[in-house]
């Protein structure tokens, strides 16, 4: 297993020899000392990055060339997708079905996806006229996308290679070389990326790693060798980031938290519903930023509704994240799993009600933390307006549409909505008026990845997918070009 910064093509020890340990969920026991990025690294690793994109062969190879070296990434990622996705789950403490099947199969297909991209996208030329120095001229206008140079790309802990390469693949397939900094919770799959590059035949410097505490990424978004920050995280961090990347004028793309809320309509198919809730919130143990957190439920079928979605809930699958039948694992750490917990003790101090049987299966190891639905919770509650990031499902009850966009619509996030509805005017009705990026209809988390990614409100800036993302790692570029109206030989 791979610890160390991986800066120009190997893998080196921090200045100074700095480590910090890496706990493993499932146990509570370290599983590994990682080195520690400082300022001095980041120097290195931006300068190694700022090298190949100015001087190495990277930026100025065909689409096509570089689509061909990041294939055979995303081919070396499928060839240890078993092995990474082992270590992702013991790492994040997500269950290894989730993590191979979903979050490794996807990482090596994002990379692919925007290989593919790149090479099928059009720049623009179109014809003018105009006078210049007396004379008629045509003009020749051509819109380059130059790439922007050097990439900061900064990721949370919760689906770490997925959400890695989901940025990587457009900075890379662009032409840029990049420097990723992976959480300090979770870094080892992104650390082993490195190896895999090398065995895919990337260019040394164009793809660096940086694991490290937050002052690592604060380092990075601050330096001048950087030309754009994608980050990814918390609102309260994406701020500083934005704020950060403010004094030196950088471009950024937020992908930051949510609030999302499941709307269930009378006229919904239930029992899919309360499958789809279920997964919405539970998947990932509640840790992830789409996570349907609020349950809306249409007050007449309330009390046919949660009990279909209790039954869902007690049918969960919860375990050892290395064991492939486990549905629901543990916690990323004791710290999270006392902040999450922190929610619920408020909650039902101010009068909250938790629904259904309490789980009392879960593992005498490991952070784990039952899945907790909240009833009778006050819309204006913490447990209702903030992001847990953790198993928790509120529940209010709306009576007609008005009343379900407006509560859907309340609070500061703005990621993402599902809607439970067997009628299609009302999906688009209810979609249209409601205030996230994204709006799932009777289904969760399903997208061609050519749409935009992203969130509204605080929920983020920009948008990620196809060309989307493109479009934030070049820079677009005029040359115009002029020619006479008339043949001077003629
Ligand atoms: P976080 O904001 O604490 O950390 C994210 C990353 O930023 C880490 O690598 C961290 O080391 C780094 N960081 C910390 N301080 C920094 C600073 N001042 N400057 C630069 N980098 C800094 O978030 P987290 O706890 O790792 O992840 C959970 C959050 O991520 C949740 O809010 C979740 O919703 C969000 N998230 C969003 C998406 C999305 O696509 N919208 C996807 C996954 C997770």
């Amino acid at each position: 297993m791979e610890t160390r910064l991986f800066i120009n093509g190997r893998y080196e020890e921090a200045h100074g020899g700095r480590r910090f340990a890496d706990i493993e969920p499932g146990t509570e026991a370290a599983l590994a000392e990682i080195a520690d990025a400082g300022a001095d690294d980041i120097d290195r690793a931006v300068a190694a990055a700022r090298a190949a994109a100015d001087h190495g062969p990277w930026p100025r190879m065909s689409a096509e060339a570089r689509g061909k070296i990041l294939n055979r990434l995303a081919d070396e990622i499928e060839k240890r997708a078993r092995d990474l996705g082992l270590l992702e789950a013991r790492d994040v403490g997500k269950p290894v079905s989730e993590c191979v099947n979903h979050d490794i199969a996807r990482a090596a297909r994002n990379i692919r996806f925007f290989a593919a991209q790149a090479e099928t996208w059009t720049q623009e030329a179109s014809f003018g006229a105009a006078k210049f120095l007396g004379a008629d001229l045509r003009l020749v206008n051509v819109t380059a996308r130059a790439p922007l140079g050097v990439g900061a790309i900064i990721i949370p802990w919760n689906s770490p290679l997925m959400l890695g390469t989901w940025n990587l693949g457009p900075c890379l397939a662009a032409g840029n070389c990049c420097v990723l900094k992976p959480s300090e919770l979770a870094p080892l799959t992104s650390i082993a990326l490195g190896e895999i590059a090398n065995a895919a035949g990337l260019p040394a410097g164009v793809l660096n790693i940086v694991p490290g505490q937050g002052a690592a990424g604060a380092a990075l978004v601050g330096h001048p060798g950087v030309d754009g920050v994608a980050f990814t995280g918390g609102v309260a961090t994406g701020r500083r980031v934005m704020a950060a990347a403010a004094e030196s004028l950088k471009r950024v793309t937020l992908e930051l938290g949510g609030k999302s809320p499941n709307l269930v309509f009378a006229d919904a198919g239930l029992k899919r519903a309360a499958a789809g809730v279920a997964r919405s919130i539970f998947r990932s143990q509640g840790q992830s930023c789409v996570a349907g957190s609020r349950l809306l439920v249409e007050r007449k079928i309330a009390g046919d509704f949660i009990p279909l979605l209790l039954d869902e809930i007690g049918r969960l699958k919860i375990g050892d994240p290395l064991d492939d039948q486990t549905e629901y694992g543990p916690l990323i750490s004791a710290a999270h799993r006392e902040r999450v917990d922190g929610f619920v003790r408020e909650a039902r101090a101010a009068g909250a009600e938790i629904l259904g049987e309490p789980r009392r299966d879960l593992p005498e190891r490991g952070f784990y933390y039952p899945p907790v639905v909240l009833d009778r919770v006050a819309p204006d509650s913490h447990a209702v307006c903030e992001e847990i990031f953790g198993p928790v499902l509120t529940v209010e009850r709306f009576d007609g549409e008005d009343e379900a966009i407006a509560m859907a619509n309340a609070g500061r996030y703005g990621l993402a909505a599902y809607l439970w509805t067997g009628s299609a005017e009302r999906a688009l009705r209810v979609g249209e008026r409601i205030k996230t990026g994204m709006v799932w209809v009777n289904s969760f988390f399903l997208r061609d990845l050519r749409t935009p990614f992203g969130g509204a409100r605080q929920s983020g800036l920009g948008r990620q997918g196809g060309r989307y993302s493109l479009e934030f790692w070049t820079e677009p570029k005029l040359i115009c070009m002029t020619y006479p109206e008339d043949d001077a030989n003629g």
